[in-house]
């Protein structure tokens, strides 16, 4: 067989497992939703009254605290796992009435030769932040933003493209992706405690005439789902742990570039900050609240020992950009977080969908 029959039927299957991918999310879903509203069903109907009693003082107060925290957990899971699938992961789109944007497609569209843009990287610099150019979507894209074949479109800070959630982990709604399976994570954990006396304890409790041959299967298939969970999950989780400790996405960790900034800041309490949020208390971030990620998903800030790659933009800007506004200039110069939401008007994203507080 040809080369080139060899590529077409690689390409056409490929084709397929996007298409499959795509249409096949809610059903994902689905079975995500059904499982997991399984697990609880059988928790709280079989597991949980016949793990506790109210007999006695310490009983009942063993009994409240056992179902705050299960309720608790509960609520966790789907209000994350909620969040994550109607968070829109964030686009790129720069304001087409902003004086920038008329100078890049310029730039883009005519080729000219003006020294801001990098003709090897075809890559260029607004506002000290380094925007490629996506031939998909015909669009620019800033750092970390990359093109989702299943989605067909760019996205923020993209982590991965999830079936589980019928689309893609990025900026917005990336905290409700990993909360989701720390929270489910934790709660497979506590169903596994209790389940387990249940069905390896000693006298055959399970087994007793309390329990209907229906509520025996259903304590049997949500153990084994909950294992294969804790598993599976406590696996991912884990290594997405270790992601946002490093400050990488999955896909910067799989397929990392030859030359990238290091956006690992100078500890991993800072990284986990970063995704999760700064709150009150030191558990704040782990909380199941509404949160939009500070930052615009398009400047990020950088290890301090790479500030190098800062300056290098800063330098190009003020040295290459010819005749611009120097009012205009020293706005965009600066690349810190406060001077983001000042360059709103310069830059703004598709953030209408996403829910905020
Ligand atoms: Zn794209
Ligand atoms: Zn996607």
């Amino acid at each position: 067989m040809s080369k080139f029959n060899i590529r077409g039927i690689v390409k056409r299957c490929d084709d397929y497992g996007k298409l499959l991918n795509r249409f096949c999310g809610p059903i994902f879903v689905g079975f995500a939703t059904s499982l997991i509203s399984l697990i609880a069903f059988t928790y709280f109907t079989i597991i949980f009254p016949a793990t506790t009693s109210l007999s006695g003082l310490f009983s009942i107060f063993n009994f409240f605290c056992d179902l705050s925290i299960s309720l608790f957990l509960t609520y966790g899971i789907y209000f994350n796992y909620i969040k994550a699938i109607i968070t829109k992961p964030g686009y790129p789109h720069l304001n087409e009435t902003s004086s920038s944007i008329n100078v890049l497609y310029s730039l883009v569209y005519n080729n000219n030769d003006n020294d801001i843009i990098n003709k090897e990287s075809e890559t260029i610099i607004i506002d000290n932040v380094t925007w490629s150019y996506c031939k998909k979507c015909s669009k620019s894209k800033p750092p970390r933003c990359h093109h989702c074949s299943v989605c067909d479109r760019c996205i923020l800070k993209m982590d991965h493209h999830c079936p589980w959630i019928g689309g893609c982990v990025g900026f917005y709604n990336y905290r409700y992706f990993f909360l989701f399976l720390s929270y489910l994570w934790v709660s497979v954990c506590y169903v596994l405690t209790h389940s387990l006396p249940l069905l390896f304890g000693g006298g055959g409790y399970l087994y007793s005439k309390r329990f209907t041959e229906i509520d025996r299967l259903l304590v049997i298939i949500s153990s084994i789902g909950s294992f294969i969970t804790f598993v599976a999950v406590g696996s991912f989780g884990g290594f997405h742990a270790y992601l946002i400790g490093s400050g990488q996405t999955s896909i910067e960790n799989l397929y990392p570039p030859k030359k990238r900034p290091n956006y690992s800041l100078s500890s991993i309490k800072d990284n986990f900050e970063i995704v999760l949020g700064k709150g009150e208390y030191w558990f704040s971030g782990l909380l199941p609240l509404n949160y939009v990620p500070s930052g615009n998903g398009c400047d990020f800030k950088l290890n301090p020992s790479q500030n190098h790659f800062k300056n290098e933009n800063e330098n190009r800007n003020k040295n290459e950009i010819k005749g611009s506004d120097d009012d205009e200039n020293s706005n965009c110069k600066n690349g810190d977080k406060d001077s983001i939401s000042e360059n709103d008007n310069l830059i703004s994203y598709d953030t209408d969908n996403i829910n905020s507080k």
